[in-house]
């Protein structure tokens, strides 16, 4: 009788194309992610106003509780799996003079890398695919005139040698998110942008990125898989409410760079004089990079010593920390990174708040005025 030899390698085709089948399902679907043309008004009304604002605000609060970053345990977690899959690979392909479990072992971290590229898509990265702030809010013209721009930087000249004073007296809190004022202007702006749950605020954390965005001149950024705000260490109190009303943005899931800039500084001028004061810092520089040099000259001669002296001393922090060459190859990586998420203008897109800002249409109380429906 031959009846185990068929039957059982029935059953080892059957398994191993089980197995074939079950490893090929994480790519498959993180590529389909990656391709498929998602509706962005489906995404708008089934992700970043429904389903991802529950979530967040489950995880950010979460993150908010634990005293480190959620990024750093994942990072180290990630680390040693590679790390044991490859050396136990080696190993393998050694004892068994055969390049087979080398294959096996990229195998299986292509399968971890798919899986979590899709947990980047369903936690935050679906966010790049809702409806432009454009389209959502009523604008006026297709781009701003050169004299508007002008003027917009010629305020924010004037703003800060305003506030300037009152803000250095009042001081800036350690942890924006202890301040009152920020935070319910950060919902107010929200609840005008959309009808989605306003955002749970988060911590500006420490990170093991650190050093990192200290050599490439990053302040920050929102850690997609944990919903949490990770902080440039060297970033000085003044620039502390801006930059966490940025990421608070994104954490609002406002994923271009330009819409969380235009969420975080209308957010911050919602707020009280050292939140405003650190929001028009930001705007001074926007503009500035728009104008000619020129025009620049022109805006930079209206600045009050003080002012010029807390802009130097952001230039000579960023000087401090900076490896040129590391710090282009790194913003490199992040234009490739948002091109690759539909931002077709890279990091170009941070500039476009000054756009955003000068054609979008405010009601008196200086709240964007949507679209009708
Ligand atoms: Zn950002």
């Amino acid at each position: 009788m031959w009846p185990g030899a068929p039957v059982s390698a029935g059953v080892v085709i059957t398994t191993g194309f089980r197995r074939a089948a079950l490893a090929a399902t994480l790519p498959v679907l993180a590529l389909a992610g990656a391709l498929a043309p998602l509706p962005p008004l489906a995404v708008e009304q089934w992700f970043s106003t429904a389903a991802y604002p529950a979530l967040q605000h489950v995880i950010t609060p979460l993150s908010n509780s634990l005293p480190i970053a959620i990024f750093d345990i994942l990072c180290v977690a990630a680390t040693m799996v590679v790390v044991v899959v490859l050396v136990r690979g080696v190993r393998r392909a050694r004892r068994d003079r055969s390049v087979r479990p080398i294959a096996r072992a990229l195998g299986v971290l292509l399968i971890g890398v798919a899986g979590a590229y899709i947990w980047f898509l369903l936690f935050w990265g679906l966010n790049y695919r809702r409806v432009p702030m454009t389209e959502r809010l009523r604008m006026d013209g297709a781009g701003p005139a050169p004299a508007a721009v002008l003027q917009l930087g010629r305020d924010a000249a004037g703003q800060l040698n305003a506030l300037h004073d009152e803000a250095h007296a009042i001081g800036w809190h350690e942890q924006p998110i202890d301040d009152g004022m920020l935070r319910r202007g950060f919902e107010e702006i929200q609840r005008a942008l959309s009808d989605a749950p306003p955002a749970v605020p988060g911590r500006l954390k420490p990170t093991i990125l650190g050093p990192y965005f200290r050599w490439t001149s990053v302040d920050g950024m929102v850690n997609p898989f944990g919903l949490e705000v990770l902080a440039n260490p060297d970033l000085l109190p003044f620039e502390r409410p801006f930059v966490a009303a940025h990421e608070w943005a994104h954490l609002a899931g406002y994923a271009d760079e330009s819409e969380a800039s235009f969420v975080g500084f209308l957010s911050c001028l919602r707020g009280g004089p050292a939140a405003r004061y650190s929001a028009w810092l930001l705007m001074y520089w926007q503009v500035m990079a728009e104008l000619t040099q020129e025009e620049r000259a022109t805006v930079a001669a209206t600045l009050a010593p003080g002012p010029r002296a807390d802009l130097e001393a952001i230039v000579a922090r960023l000087r401090r920390g900076e490896w040129p060459l590391l710090r282009n190859a790194g913003w490199q990586v992040y234009d490739q990174y948002l091109k690759a998420n539909r931002v077709e203008e890279g990091v170009r897109s941070y500039g476009l708040v000054v756009t955003l800002l000068l054609r979008a249409r405010f009601d008196p109380r200086w709240m964007p005025v949507r679209r009708d429906p």
